[in-house]
């Protein structure tokens, strides 16, 4: 026990827990995370809640999706609030494994989800994508739900694993739950509490001006000129640096030169060491 939060730690205990839900007629919802979790974790747990009876949350700090140089040994860690945040939802289980759970002795197979995962942080984050693709399908398998939910705050992601459960034929049914933010528009995310008090007030200018590039293409401006001005005005607003700003179609997430169909506008940026990552709907007029 964790909490007060039932916690299992291996691919056994969970399959008897959620197998025995679903012979008592109760669907099961999986909630992937990597803990450090905020208001923004704990909606998809509603979520999920509101539709199946059982809601399983799944902790695991993915040590393949970090790249060499990323935070993986620095990301916050702390179970026991997790748990008790979890328990507040009204979440089921815990589902806790440990690395060697996860990747046993031998373990060689890796999930490649193809082009969707080529543009927008796929450039700077190598690997990253078949990291998250190869841990989802395993938590999906290993826990056989029905239901497993993603924030909209991680749309390639999101997209990403879309696409992996339908070309795998995984049955779960994905949901996207949208993006919980902080009053100034920030997006939670668990980075957040690397940010300095001097950096978290620049970080709500990436939400902004994702708002403000959506407004301009949406009243018809063209897509070329908002990105650029876009990319311009994050370049001026104090981030570090800026990765990318794109507008691409919200399904395939493939280039969008006209607002013909629905779109995503996504953008990476970096604050000191710290990158955060955001995005927005831009949608047609009807
Ligand atoms: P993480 O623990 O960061 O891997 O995130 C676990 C899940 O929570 C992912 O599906 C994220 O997209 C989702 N998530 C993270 N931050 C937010 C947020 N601010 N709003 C909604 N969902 C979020």
């Amino acid at each position: 026990m964790s909490g007060s939060l039932p916690t299992v730690r291996t691919v056994a205990e969970l399959r008897r827990v959620v197998d025995a839900w679903q012979r008592a007629g109760e669907r099961a919802a999986l909630v992937p995370t990597m803990g450090a979790l905020h208001r923004g974790h704990l909606a998809l747990v509603e979520r999920g809640r509101a539709l199946c009876p059982r809601v399983v949350a799944s902790l695991f700090v993915n040590p393949t999706q970090f790249g060499p140089n990323e935070d993986f040994s620095r990301y916050p860690r702390d179970e026991a609030k997790d748990a008790a945040l979890l328990a507040g939802v009204g979440c089921d289980l815990l589902y806790a494994p440990d690395v060697a759970e996860m990747y046993p002795e031998g373990f060689a197979t890796t999930v490649d989800p193809g082009p969707i995962a080529a543009r927008q942080c796929g450039p700077f984050r190598l690997g990253h994508f078949a990291g998250v693709a190869t841990v989802v399908t395993k938590l999906l398998l290993q826990s056989r739900a029905d239901v497993a939910l993603f924030g909209e705050k991680d749309f390639q992601q999101l997209q990403v694993i879309r696409r992996v459960a339908r070309d795998l034929d995984i049955p779960a049914a994905i949901e996207g739950v949208p993006t919980v933010r902080e009053t100034s528009g920030l997006a939670l995310s668990s980075r957040n509490v690397y940010l300095t008090p001097e950096q978290r007030a620049v970080a709500p200018a990436l939400y902004r001006t994702l708002r403000e590039t959506a407004r301009r293409i949406e009243a018809g401006d063209g897509v070329a000129a908002a990105t650029a001005d876009g990319l311009e005005t994050l370049q001026r607003a104090g981030f570090t640096s800026v990765d990318y700003l794109d507008v691409a179609d919200a399904e395939t997430l493939g280039p969008l030169t006209r607002l013909d169909r629905p779109g995503r506008i996504l953008a990476a940026v970096w604050l000191g060491k710290t990158r955060l990552i955001d995005n927005i709907a831009v949608v047609p007029a009807r």
